[in-house]
């Protein structure tokens, strides 16, 4: 029997981040995961193998592209193991270095399976054989998602991958279908399109990324028409069956021609489910809301006063960034520190290419809240940087209150939107207005001056464009 302070189940972004925080501050702190390092569906099977996998097919695409520069690499020729071999080396790395650093931390890891006995207890089967108990003050929650199966429309193959089969790189299909076209769907397609598959993508919804701003989601979309065979909209998959060339997928949709077509392979992408399914729950007075997500108030305790909950199975969004946040917060509430879970602005980034990121209010939020707002856009072809790269497809906008020009929202498509968003949330969770934005000098020649320079197109003042401000 362990006895410690803080006990945690899951060690993936929420739990890991909890834990490492908790010990930080001075409490004892034991974590089960099934998996033999720190790390979760983040780094094993999600956002770092298919960071590294569109690391490779920017190069790639790029490489295709680079004769327009005058350079001619030929045609890439991709050696589909060693490509697989880095992906898992990439993984290997993290998850034992972030192992380390919990050992350095006096964090105790047990590799196993864990299952709630009372509201502070966990039973783990461990994975090395037995079992053992750990009695703690505290219990966080930090199961994290699954991949949604497709309803009705389901069959056993090694054609049909969801995004763990997918990131596992088993071979590159001729053919892809991709279902759901959100952030999965399309970081993947981006993935196996640059390595030779040709994509179909197919939408339930009127367009890609729904819920996120269209003008933004337009550049990104035109990309992928680009790179796809066919992006089917408003159109569901209602049948699959597996043939000996491949998968045959029946669809019903306004915009289909071809109600029946046979895939290579078939990538499911339709979203996540939380894993609120843990053994032993229901000895405890945690609830569940009905659409599978553990309730927690603002400090991430659930009903239970012993219990805590973050990252995805405490709700949306279901972000790594968002679960190491509340992490930190579960941990500083326990520790006996007043804090909430208050962000202002939780970015979200969709690592396609170009890249789409957004932090704070939305075009489509304002509309749909009937609030007033002011809208500023930089479009990138003034960019002496977007220039250089050959990418002036990309575009900065900033979201403000016109009374105040303080600053909502940002939102940005482009290259590297990813990493420029990041002076979106500090802008927004400092209230800074465009006239802070407008006066911090930015280097010159980055793409971060499109967010200066949307700042003074605020105020009808910026260099490189002519945007007279109006009345
Ligand atoms: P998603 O919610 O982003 O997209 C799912 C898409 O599938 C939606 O557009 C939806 O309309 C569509 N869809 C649903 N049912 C369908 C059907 N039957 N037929 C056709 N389309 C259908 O979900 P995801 O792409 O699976 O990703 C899951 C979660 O993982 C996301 O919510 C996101 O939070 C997280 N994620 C984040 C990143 C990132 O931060 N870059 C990357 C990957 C995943």
């Amino acid at each position: 029997m362990i006895s410690t302070h803080v006990a945690v189940l899951g060690a993936g972004p929420g739990g890991y981040a909890a834990a490492y925080l908790a010990s930080d501050l001075g409490l004892t702190v034991a974590m089960v995961d099934v998996e033999p390092n720190p790390g979760g569906v983040c780094t094993y099977r999600g956002c770092i193998p298919s960071k590294a996998l569109l690391h490779a097919a920017k190069l790639v695409t790029e490489a295709r592209h680079a004769p327009a520069w005058g350079i001619d690499f030929g045609q890439p020729s991709i050696d589909l193991a060693k490509l697989r071999a880095w992906k898992n080396a990439v993984v290997a790395k993290l998850t034992t270095g972030n192992g380390q650093v919990g050992k350095m931390r006096k964090v105790q890891y047990l590799q196993g399976r864990g299952e709630i006995v009372d509201p502070h207890t966990i039973r783990v089967a461990l994975a090395s054989g037995g079992s053992e108990e750990i009695r703690a003050d505290h219990l966080i929650l930090c199961t994290g998602s699954r991949p949604t199966t497709l309803p009705g429309a389901t069959i056993q193959s090694d054609r049909l991958l969801d995004s763990t089969s997918a990131l596992d790189l088993p071979r590159i299909p001729t053919s892809l279908l991709i279902v759901g076209g959100g952030y999965i769907g399309l970081e993947l397609g981006t993935v196996y399109s640059a390595l030779g598959s040709e994509i179909t993508v197919v939408e339930m919804t009127g367009d890609l990324l729904p819920g996120a701003d269209r003008d933004l989601v337009g550049v990104v979309a035109r990309r992928i028409e680009q790179m796809s065979k066919a992006v089917l909209l408003n159109t569901k998959v209602v049948g699959m069956k597996e043939e000996s060339a491949g998968i045959r997928v029946s669809f019903e949709g306004a915009d289909v021609k071809d109600n029946d077509q046979l895939f290579d392979a078939v990538l499911v992408a339709i979203g996540r489910r939380p894993n609120s399914n843990i053994p032993g729950l229901e000895k405890t007075k945690v609830q569940v809301d009905r659409r599978g997500f553990i309730v927690v108030d603002e400090q991430r305790r659930t009903s239970e006063p012993s219990i805590f909950a973050v990252g995805d199975v405490a709700g949306e969004p279901m972000l790594a960034h968002k679960a190491m946040h509340e992490g930190r917060v579960a941990a500083e509430v326990i520790a006996g520190n007043r804090t909430v879970f208050a962000p202002r602005a939780i970015p979200a980034v969709v690592f396609t290419d170009p890249e789409l990121a957004w932090c704070g209010l939305t075009e489509t939020q304002a509309q749909a809240e009937g609030r007033k707002i002011s809208v500023a856009r930089y479009p990138w072809g003034a960019s002496g940087r977007a220039v250089t790269l050959d990418r002036t497809d990309g575009s900065t906008k900033l979201i403000l209150d016109p009374e105040t020009e303080r600053i909502l929202g940002v939102g940005i498509v482009g290259v590297g939107a990813g990493e420029m968003i990041a002076e979106g949330v500090l802008a927004v969770e400092m209230g800074a207005n465009a006239t802070d934005l407008g006066l911090a000098i930015h280097p010159h020649p980055t793409l971060t001056e499109t967010m200066m320079e949307s700042a003074d197109v605020y105020h009808g003042q910026a260099i490189h464009i002519y945007r007279p401000k109006k009345g």
